[in-house]
């Protein structure tokens, strides 16, 4: 197997390329638009075949590259129904998985909170938890219609009951950690662990963020696959 996780530094966002070196498939998470050339250099070197370009969920701090990488490499691109992606190949459902390589699945879990839509992946002993929960922390849930009580429950019902030795993958991360384990977050995540859902409703609703730079160019960019929206709309008509 190939496993690599990539950061983009503009934006702190982690990107995972996974492939089986048995048939050459690859899958990539979260792919962002800026380093697409990575992306393909990548998969050239290894001779893989990309297979799959899944989000997490409609991004709004960065570009995906999925739209990109299906022009040019044919990949299927799967984000959740729920996240009004229109042109996606692939509209993800509970319960769905996707296979690739000779015998490797990723499962999906609905992790709804960040955004409605938001899911992460179980791969082998792997979560990616895309902005759902981060290291030391989770996404936040003041637009994109999220929803603090939700992402309160898919945090402690959904990602804190996997296996304690299950390692974090998240999608940001802005001090320069890479990955973490569910027993970690589970007893020292700063705004989880031990705490109840009204309290963490509390911590969420004083966070005082600023809005991301790029949200009003990103979140409709990426509802088109990162593609922008005359192109797309040539797209679906030829569909
Ligand atoms: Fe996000």
């Amino acid at each position: 197997m190939i496993f690599k996780q990539l950061l983009d530094k503009e934006s702190c966002t982690l990107t995972y390329l996974i492939a089986d070196l048995s048939n050459k498939e690859a899958v990539l998470i979260d792919p962002v638009d800026t380093q697409l050339e990575l992306y393909l250099d990548l998969l050239r070197d290894y001779q893989l075949t990309l297979k799959y370009s899944l989000e997490t969920h409609v991004h709004a701090d960065h570009i995906t590259a999925s739209g990109l990488l299906r022009q040019k490499l044919g990949a299927k691109t799967a984000v959740s129904s729920l996240c009004g992606a229109i042109t996606a190949d692939i509209q993800i459902q509970d319960g769905d998985s996707f296979k690739f390589g000779n015998n490797e699945n990723i499962q999906v879990i609905t992790t709804p909170g960040h955004t409605p839509g938001s899911i992460s992946f179980l791969w082998r002993d792997r979560v990616f938890t895309g902005d759902s929960l981060l290291i030391d922390g989770c996404g936040r849930t003041d637009f994109q219609a999220g929803n603090t009580a939700q992402q309160y429950d898919s945090i402690t019902q959904q990602l804190f009951t996997l296996p304690d030795e299950t390692i974090v993958y998240p999608g940001h991360d802005y001090k320069g950690r890479w990955i973490s384990n569910i027993i970690q977050e589970r007893t020292s995540n700063s705004r989880l662990a031990g705490k109840t859902k009204k309290q963490f409703i509390e911590i969420m609703s004083n966070l005082n963020l600023a809005k991301p730079k790029l949200i009003e160019m990103a979140v409709p960019a990426n509802r088109y696959c990162g593609i922008d929206e005359e192109q797309a709309s040539q797209v679906a008509e030829n569909d």
